[in-house]
Protein backbone atom coordinates (compact mmCIF):
# COMPACT_ATOMS: atom_id res chain seq x y z
CA UNK A 1 0.00 0.00 0.00
CA UNK A 2 1.31 3.71 -1.13
CA UNK A 3 -0.11 6.73 0.24
CA UNK A 4 0.57 9.78 -1.39
CA UNK A 5 -0.66 13.52 -0.11
CA UNK A 6 -0.93 16.53 -2.57
CA UNK A 7 -1.55 19.79 -1.83
CA UNK A 8 -2.99 21.22 -5.05
CA UNK A 9 -4.78 20.19 -7.72
CA UNK A 10 -1.75 20.05 -10.30
CA UNK A 11 0.31 17.18 -7.46
CA UNK A 12 -2.95 15.11 -7.99
CA UNK A 13 -2.69 15.33 -12.35
CA UNK A 14 1.25 14.60 -11.98
CA UNK A 15 0.68 11.59 -9.41
CA UNK A 16 -1.88 10.00 -12.00
CA UNK A 17 0.68 11.04 -15.34
CA UNK A 18 3.51 8.95 -13.61
CA UNK A 19 0.52 6.17 -13.19
CA UNK A 20 -0.41 6.21 -16.66
CA UNK A 21 3.27 6.31 -17.95
CA UNK A 22 3.42 3.07 -15.75
CA UNK A 23 0.56 1.08 -16.48
CA UNK A 24 0.32 -2.40 -18.65
CA UNK A 25 -1.64 -3.64 -20.89
CA UNK A 26 -4.71 -4.97 -19.08
CA UNK A 27 -4.18 -3.20 -15.51
CA UNK A 28 -7.62 -2.21 -14.09
CA UNK A 29 -7.65 0.96 -11.58
CA UNK A 30 -10.44 1.87 -9.38
CA UNK A 31 -10.86 5.37 -8.14
CA UNK A 32 -12.87 5.68 -4.60
CA UNK A 33 -13.76 8.78 -2.90
CA UNK A 34 -16.66 11.38 -2.67
CA UNK A 35 -17.89 14.31 -5.63
CA UNK A 36 -15.47 16.72 -6.11
CA UNK A 37 -12.45 14.84 -4.25
CA UNK A 38 -10.32 14.60 -7.62
CA UNK A 39 -11.09 11.56 -9.33
CA UNK A 40 -11.32 13.39 -12.69
CA UNK A 41 -8.20 15.16 -12.13
CA UNK A 42 -6.65 11.89 -11.69
CA UNK A 43 -7.84 10.38 -14.42
CA UNK A 44 -6.55 13.63 -16.97
CA UNK A 45 -3.23 12.74 -15.66
CA UNK A 46 -3.22 9.18 -16.27
CA UNK A 47 -4.23 9.69 -19.72
CA UNK A 48 -1.72 12.25 -20.26
CA UNK A 49 1.06 9.85 -18.91
CA UNK A 50 -0.38 7.32 -21.57
CA UNK A 51 0.34 10.06 -24.00
CA UNK A 52 -3.21 10.83 -25.06
CA UNK A 53 -4.17 14.26 -25.89
CA UNK A 54 -7.45 14.77 -26.43
CA UNK A 55 -9.40 16.37 -23.40
CA UNK A 56 -10.93 13.76 -21.40
CA UNK A 57 -13.95 14.33 -18.96
CA UNK A 58 -16.19 12.02 -17.30
CA UNK A 59 -18.51 10.30 -19.53
CA UNK A 60 -21.82 11.79 -18.58
CA UNK A 61 -24.04 10.16 -21.00
CA UNK A 62 -22.18 6.90 -21.36
CA UNK A 63 -20.53 4.29 -18.92
CA UNK A 64 -17.11 3.90 -20.83
CA UNK A 65 -15.13 6.22 -22.53
CA UNK A 66 -12.60 4.71 -24.93
CA UNK A 67 -9.45 6.48 -26.16
CA UNK A 68 -7.06 4.68 -28.41
CA UNK A 69 -4.40 7.80 -29.54
CA UNK A 70 -2.03 6.56 -26.51
CA UNK A 71 0.91 4.15 -25.53
CA UNK A 72 -2.09 1.80 -24.74
CA UNK A 73 -6.04 1.74 -24.91
CA UNK A 74 -7.53 3.63 -22.33
CA UNK A 75 -10.77 3.00 -20.85
CA UNK A 76 -12.34 5.12 -19.06
CA UNK A 77 -15.47 4.47 -16.82
CA UNK A 78 -17.94 6.52 -14.36
CA UNK A 79 -20.56 4.29 -13.35
CA UNK A 80 -21.78 6.82 -11.10
CA UNK A 81 -25.57 7.40 -12.73
CA UNK A 82 -25.34 3.50 -13.22
CA UNK A 83 -28.78 1.95 -12.07
CA UNK A 84 -28.23 -1.65 -11.99
CA UNK A 85 -25.07 -4.06 -12.65
CA UNK A 86 -26.63 -5.36 -15.50
CA UNK A 87 -25.87 -1.99 -17.53
CA UNK A 88 -21.99 -3.01 -17.32
CA UNK A 89 -23.13 -6.28 -19.21
CA UNK A 90 -25.11 -4.70 -21.90
CA UNK A 91 -21.98 -2.28 -22.45
CA UNK A 92 -19.63 -5.69 -22.70
CA UNK A 93 -17.78 -3.99 -19.48
CA UNK A 94 -15.50 -7.76 -20.15
CA UNK A 95 -13.97 -6.71 -23.09
CA UNK A 96 -12.69 -4.10 -21.71
CA UNK A 97 -11.36 -5.43 -18.12
CA UNK A 98 -9.75 -8.57 -19.73
CA UNK A 99 -8.42 -6.63 -22.72
CA UNK A 100 -5.32 -5.29 -23.36
CA UNK A 101 -5.80 -1.58 -22.91
CA UNK A 102 -5.68 -0.22 -19.15
CA UNK A 103 -8.91 0.32 -17.56
CA UNK A 104 -10.07 3.00 -14.58
CA UNK A 105 -13.40 3.24 -13.24
CA UNK A 106 -14.48 6.04 -11.12
CA UNK A 107 -17.19 5.29 -8.71
CA UNK A 108 -15.94 1.19 -8.57
CA UNK A 109 -17.61 0.54 -5.19
CA UNK A 110 -21.13 0.92 -7.24
CA UNK A 111 -20.46 -2.18 -9.35
CA UNK A 112 -18.02 -4.18 -6.80
CA UNK A 113 -19.60 -7.62 -7.49
CA UNK A 114 -18.35 -7.39 -11.00
CA UNK A 115 -14.45 -5.98 -10.23
CA UNK A 116 -11.59 -8.16 -11.63
CA UNK A 117 -10.06 -11.05 -8.75
CA UNK A 118 -7.38 -8.36 -9.25
CA UNK A 119 -7.16 -4.75 -9.72
CA UNK A 120 -5.56 -1.43 -8.49
CA UNK A 121 -7.70 0.68 -5.68
CA UNK A 122 -7.12 4.15 -5.51
CA UNK A 123 -8.81 6.07 -2.75
CA UNK A 124 -9.01 9.75 -2.39
CA UNK A 125 -10.10 11.49 0.35
CA UNK A 126 -9.79 15.44 1.64
CA UNK A 127 -8.63 16.48 4.98
CA UNK A 128 -10.25 19.54 5.78
CA UNK A 129 -7.76 19.88 8.76
CA UNK A 130 -4.86 20.15 6.05
CA UNK A 131 -6.68 22.63 4.20
CA UNK A 132 -9.32 22.64 1.33
CA UNK A 133 -7.15 21.57 -1.69
CA UNK A 134 -5.18 18.72 0.58
CA UNK A 135 -5.73 14.99 -0.51
CA UNK A 136 -4.57 11.81 0.56
CA UNK A 137 -4.28 9.53 -2.43
CA UNK A 138 -4.09 6.23 -1.21
CA UNK A 139 -3.17 2.72 -3.87
CA UNK A 140 -3.58 -0.69 -3.17
CA UNK A 141 -3.02 -3.72 -4.87
CA UNK A 142 -5.43 -5.95 -4.59
CA UNK A 143 -5.88 -8.99 -3.59
P1 LIG B 1 -14.46 13.97 -8.96
O1 LIG B 1 -14.17 13.40 -10.32
O2 LIG B 1 -13.85 13.16 -7.85
O3 LIG B 1 -15.91 14.22 -8.72
P2 LIG B 1 -13.05 16.26 -10.01
O4 LIG B 1 -11.72 15.70 -10.35
O5 LIG B 1 -14.01 16.48 -11.12
O6 LIG B 1 -13.73 15.38 -8.85
O7 LIG B 1 -12.88 17.66 -9.27
C1 LIG B 1 -11.95 17.89 -8.25
C2 LIG B 1 -11.94 19.37 -7.92
O8 LIG B 1 -11.14 19.62 -6.77
C3 LIG B 1 -11.35 20.19 -9.05
O9 LIG B 1 -12.08 21.39 -9.16
C4 LIG B 1 -9.93 20.45 -8.58
O10 LIG B 1 -9.38 21.63 -9.11
C5 LIG B 1 -10.14 20.57 -7.07
N1 LIG B 1 -8.93 20.25 -6.27
C6 LIG B 1 -8.43 21.02 -5.30
N2 LIG B 1 -7.35 20.46 -4.73
C7 LIG B 1 -7.14 19.30 -5.38
C8 LIG B 1 -6.16 18.26 -5.24
N3 LIG B 1 -5.19 18.28 -4.30
N4 LIG B 1 -6.26 17.19 -6.08
C9 LIG B 1 -7.25 17.14 -6.99
N5 LIG B 1 -8.21 18.08 -7.16
C10 LIG B 1 -8.16 19.15 -6.37
MG1 LIG C 1 -15.45 12.61 -11.85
Amino acid sequence: MKIIETYNTGETFELGRQIGQQAKAGEVYTLIGDLGVGKTVLTQGVAAGLGIEEPVNSPTFTIVQIYEEGRLPFYHFDVYRIGDVEEMDEIGYEDYFYGDGVCLIEWAGLIEEILPETYRRITIEKDLDKGFDYRRITIEELP
